[in-house]
């Protein structure tokens, strides 16, 4: 079995927003059910061990909400500081512990990583993802997603061998286009970046889906399963909105797990 864990669906500042008193924002510092870190997912799985997706700022308190001491390997979807941002501190954690990370990222996002933290390639090893990947019993591949005014990311489609259960996990997309949307269709589970409700911007200035766009991808795609992540202090995931059944958005801490 295959448990998915949402460690962090907040946008790219978290819920609360440092400097925000709007009602979300409020209920995030006091009952909390909208406090959210960092988009990050984590994968657990008897076979391959600890899988991550992303590691963003908010990565050292999300290890110990899970309390994980160390990871078997991370996927990472874009250089983007929201996915990017606790590298450092996991290159610490592994030079403290003399481990050698394995990060597997997009090739193209290798030089822009590398840039960043030029140290990092001592104890992390930046694995470009040319071939799908196979962990244990799951077949994982990443392909490339218009991200707006933000350039560009990655989504991760994996792929069961032998219950052929497909999901997706694409946090950080917009104006896909018909080429990208084409894995979306007919997965078991797609996982997918909202951060408003409906933004009112012009789509040239936008970066991310809105619910609205997400629930009419809903309606295309037809997954069996939509959850919502990367979601910003505009959206309150104790309301519904306009969401039909088969769409939620992701809670901290949520799980999905996946049989055999
Ligand atoms: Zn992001
Ligand atoms: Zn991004």
């Amino acid at each position: 079995m295959t448990t998915i864990t949402f460690r962090g669906t907040g946008d790219s500042q978290g819920v609360p927003r440092s400097y925000c008193d709007c009602g979300v924002c409020s209920e995030a510092r006091s009952t909390g059910s909208n406090r959210r870190l960092r988009p990050s997912l984590q994968i657990s799985d008897p076979e391959t061990g600890t899988t991550w997706i992303d590691c963003g700022p908010d990565w050292g308190s999300q290890m110990e909400i899970a309390g994980l001491r160390a990871l078997d390997r991370m996927l990472i979807t874009h250089a983007h500081y929201d996915h990017i941002g606790g590298l450092p501190e996991w290159y610490d954690a592994c030079r403290w512990t003399d481990q050698i990370g394995q990060a597997y990222c997009p090739p193209e996002v290798i030089p822009e990583i590398s840039s960043r933290f030029p140290w990092i390639a001592s104890r992390i090893r930046l694995i470009p993802m040319e071939q799908p990947l196979v962990l244990g019993q799951w077949y994982i591949r990443c392909f490339r997603v218009h991200h707006g005014r933000n350039g560009y990311s990655y989504a991760f489609e994996f792929v069961h061998a032998s219950n052929s259960f497909r999901w997706i996990y694409c946090p950080d997309a917009i104006d896909m286009t018909e080429q990208q949307q084409e894995p979306l269709y007919g997965a078991d589970l797609v996982i997918l970046g909202a951060s408003f409700v409906k933004e009112p911007f012009p789509l040239e200035t936008r970066s991310i889906y809105d619910v609205e766009e997400a629930v009419g991808l809903f309606e295309l795609w037809k997954p069996g399963r939509m959850v919502l992540t990367h979601l910003s202090h505009d959206i309150d995931v104790n309301k519904r909105y306009m969401m039909p059944e088969g769409i939620q958005f992701a809670k901290a801490g949520m799980t999905i797990e996946i049989r055999d």
